[in-house]
């Protein structure tokens, strides 16, 4: 993957395009919001066209950064895919010479968005990727400046219609936590929140991605048990809303779900009405297990053994599977293929 020079190339290409932007104005962008398939493809293209640029000018095209840049790629074309109303790659892009560039520069996410599975959302790919250009310390500032820039719609509602959302790629709550502060991680709760979309990441990060104490709560939460963890006391797990209005990022309660699943302090005894795996805190917790030994030697799980997690995690298989078949993904012999741009740049 010839990355470094592309994204450069793609850079110096997007200045120009936004010259020509500034001459001639575009559609106003609230004419898109109308419409979620709209929403969808300007968000994919605004995150896309925004973390490029950033690669290009002040991550001087880091390899590592390249990578989660085509992670992320796979990932926004992937739910285009499995949308409702379908978008492929190509539809995210309206200048010809933009895509041109990104397909020549990031080819597999344009190959694979239909046979292989993501294992998170490209907002969670994008904490990744602004770690490491800004650090723990200014992730949360320059998050902010980067929603800030790309002005997404509100996802939560259409005004006058709580039952109507739109589709955005925005996590509208982010989660940090550490162990008695010191080295801090960060999660975010799912964007996509159309159709199966949002069943299906939870499920896919379920037997991918988190940490097995983690899958085991959620799906075992999910289908009716409750095997919950209980973390050290040193445990600091705080979620923030973004204050769309002000820009900034509000300390928010754990939802009663949370509460439950992780036993955490003063949740919202609110019922919640998303699915057990849907907030930020999950995504959060599970790196603190993973990078954490002395959370990973205390924290406790009830019920677990890998018998049990087993049983989870073929019944989640099967119930996925059936999903993936209903968007549209092709799935072999029953043998999910997951997307990892990392094992594949270890495999050449
Ligand atoms: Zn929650």
């Amino acid at each position: 993957m010839d990355c470094l020079h592309s994204v450069l190339h793609y850079s110096n290409q997007q200045m120009q395009n936004n010259n020509d932007r500034r001459r001639k104005p575009p559609k106003k962008y609230s004419v898109n919001r109308e419409n979620n398939r709209e929403s969808l493809k300007t968000c994919g293209l605004l995150l896309i066209q925004k973390m490029m640029m950033r690669i290009a000018r002040e991550g001087q095209g880091n390899k590592k950064l390249c990578m989660y840049m085509d992670e992320m790629l796979h990932s926004i074309f992937f739910l285009g895919h499995i949308y409702e109303h379908r978008l492929t790659p190509r539809e995210f892009f309206s200048l010809p010479k933009v895509l041109e560039t990104v397909s020549s520069s990031f080819s597999e996410p344009f190959k694979k968005y239909s046979s292989h599975l993501p294992t998170r959302t490209p907002f969670s790919i994008l904490l990744d990727m602004m770690e490491i250009l800004y650090s723990t310390k200014r992730l949360k500032e320059e998050l902010l400046h980067l929603l800030k820039e790309m002005k997404f719609p509100n996802p939560l509602h259409k005004p006058g219609s709580k039952q109507e959302q739109y589709y955005t790629l925005e996590s509208t709550v982010i989660c940090e936590c550490s162990d008695s502060d010191s080295q801090k991680y960060y999660g975010a709760s799912l964007c996509c929140r159309k159709g199966a979309a949002k069943e299906i990441l939870i499920d896919l990060s379920c037997l991918q991605l988190w940490h097995k104490y983690v899958s085991h709560a959620v799906m075992s939460f999910s289908s009716g048990g409750g095997d919950g963890i209980t973390f050290p006391g040193s445990l600091r797990c705080q979620a923030y809303v973004r204050d769309r209005k002000r820009n900034v990022y509000e300390e928010k309660q754990p939802c009663s779900n949370c509460g439950r699943m992780f036993n955490l302090q003063d949740a919202n005894p609110d019922k919640v009405e998303y699915p057990f795996g849907n907030c930020a805190e999950t995504e959060c917790l599970s790196k603190l297990l993973i990078n954490n030994q002395y959370m990973r030697e205390n924290a406790v799980i009830n019920n677990h053994t890998e018998e049990k997690l087993e049983e989870l995690r073929s019944s989640t298989e099967a119930r996925l599977i059936k999903q993936l078949v209903k968007v549209g993904i092709e799935v072999s012999d029953n043998n999910l293929l997951f997307y990892d741009p990392f094992q594949m740049q270890t495999g050449d």
